[in-house]
């Protein structure tokens, strides 16, 4: 064991090498043994001179004051531990005076972007509640950590192109009755989500969520034999082939040829929305509640 281990007390200059926020050095920190909770200062090292906009994410050089934010980050240990950011108002040519923009701070609540990640992570394993206990939050918080988390990932993922496409209605009980799922075949990946199941509500994916160019590359669509699906992809994609699944098809003929009333689509569950789409639909439990 080297020397210096034993005989030096630990430094900031350590603690900003524990705390591996790339460009920001410990200035000072606090141990609070009883309480076991551990405070650390940051400010920008000297080098990190690049202040970004966070309303447009422009380089800005004026620094018109500076603050100071406590967020929570990893626990070190047995130690709860937050980190209180020296950060900078800056003047940006184009929005004015803003706060500037900070990797390790996703948004304004006072958490860490790595925090907030393994939040995001547990929550794919565990209800929120659970998650909620484990790491000393409130579960509508964990909730709206959980979703910037999701939205985050949505936004810096590759997307595959979508060719063949798959609309299915999942039955979600009396209350919500239906809601619609497009997912990519391909990928096997439900894409969005829809309250009802009408034609207008597969005609406002086509609308919102496609441009022009992605809608004539969708070569197929796989429906089951619900009407109003049909209709709206005739509508939207002209040239893009209508492929009845044979699991859908298969029922249809049943129920007619044993006498039984036919609903086409009633509780029909496409073979990709039931594992993914379902699964999806749990997580994103909060945003599907407010689309209906
Ligand atoms: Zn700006």
């Amino acid at each position: 064991m080297p020397e210096s281990a034993i005989l030096l007390p630990m430094r900031d200059n350590d603690w900003t090498r524990v705390l591996g926020w790339p460009g920001y050095k410990v200035y000072r920190h606090e141990i609070d043994e009883p309480g076991k909770r551990l405070k650390l200062w940051v400010r920008r090292k000297r080098a990190n001179k690049l202040l970004v906009c966070s309303g447009c994410g422009k380089p800005t050089g004026e620094i018109v004051a500076s603050y100071e934010r406590e967020v929570r980050d990893l626990p070190c240990f047995e130690y709860l531990t937050t980190v209180v950011v020296e950060l900078y108002r800056v003047r940006c040519p184009d929005c004015g005076v803003k706060a500037e923009k900070v990797s390790h701070l996703p948004s304004k609540a006072p958490f860490s972007q790595r925090f907030e990640d393994a939040v995001g992570q547990a929550c794919e394993s565990a209800a929120a509640s659970r998650v909620a206990r484990q790491f000393g939050l409130a579960a509508s918080t964990v909730r709206a950590i959980d979703q910037r988390y999701l939205q985050r990932w949505a936004a810096t993922r590759r997307k595959s192109a979508l060719r063949q496409m798959g609309v299915d209605e999942i039955f979600m009980g009396k209350k919500q009755k239906f809601i619609t799922v497009v997912s990519n075949l391909k990928t096997a990946e439900p894409l969005w989500f829809g309250a009802e199941r009408k034609k207008e509500t597969l005609d406002e994916f086509f609308a919102k969520q496609l441009s022009p160019f992605q809608r004539s590359a969708v070569q197929a669509a796989c429906v089951d034999m619900w009407e109003p699906f049909k209709q709206s992809i005739e509508q939207w994609l002209p040239n893009c082939r209508i492929i009845y699944d044979k699991f859908h098809v298969r029922r249809e003929k049943a129920l007619n040829h044993s006498g039984c009333k036919s609903h086409p689509g009633t509780g029909s569950l496409h073979p990709v929305a039931i594992g993914a789409a379902v699964e999806v639909t749990k997580r994103l439990e909060p945003p599907v509640k407010r689309v209906a």
